[in-house]
């Protein structure tokens, strides 16, 4: 999906934190504030603040339930491109593809909505599911940012 050879123009960091609801808000920010550079609008940071907190949101209530196993985040940038991942080896997922429908959950009592990868799907421009029951499960995400000042050329 990403080509995470090192390069000039490329940068990247990562990120450990146990699967604890405050480290939400966390990864999230430290993800914005990693894309600052790449500048850009309110909309993108908004949609890749939306789509990493969706995906470590689910590590935290799916992948451990009542554990606090670790969570990672890898984010690579490089021109107006970021490529984030979040890892975690919680529980996994049996059924990929049901699980990406619209408003499927394995947890209505909870009230949740079941539109977590759906609004990942929407925000980013790919989204990868890896998960093997019993080890984990690792979301890839690409987002390219300026994608409208870019047609105009
Ligand atoms: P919402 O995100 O709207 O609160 P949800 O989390 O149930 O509800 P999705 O985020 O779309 O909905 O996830 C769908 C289902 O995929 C979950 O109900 C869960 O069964 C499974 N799932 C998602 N992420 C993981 C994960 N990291 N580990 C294990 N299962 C997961
Ligand atoms: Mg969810």
């Amino acid at each position: 999906m990403y080509d995470c050879r090192p390069g000039k123009r490329m940068n990247y960091m990562t990120l450990e934190v146990p699967a604890r609801s405050e480290n939400e808000s966390f990864v999230r920010v430290v993800v914005a504030a990693f894309v600052a550079r790449l500048d850009p609008n309110l909309e993108e940071i908004n949609e890749v603040k939306t789509a990493v907190s969706e995906a470590v949101t689910n590590s935290i209530l799916h992948a451990y339930e009542d554990d606090n196993g670790l969570i990672k985040i890898n984010a690579v940038v490089e021109d107006n491109r970021l490529f984030v991942e979040i890892l975690d080896t919680g529980k996994g997922i049996e059924d990929i593809a049901r699980a990406r429908e619209p408003l499927y959950t394995d947890k209505p009592e909870l009230e949740r909505s079941g539109m977590g990868f759906t609004i990942m799907e929407n925000f980013m421009d790919e989204v990868v599911i890896e998960s093997a029951p019993g080890k984990g499960t690792v979301i890839k995400m690409l987002k390219v940012f300026g994608k409208v000042a870019e047609s105009n050329h």
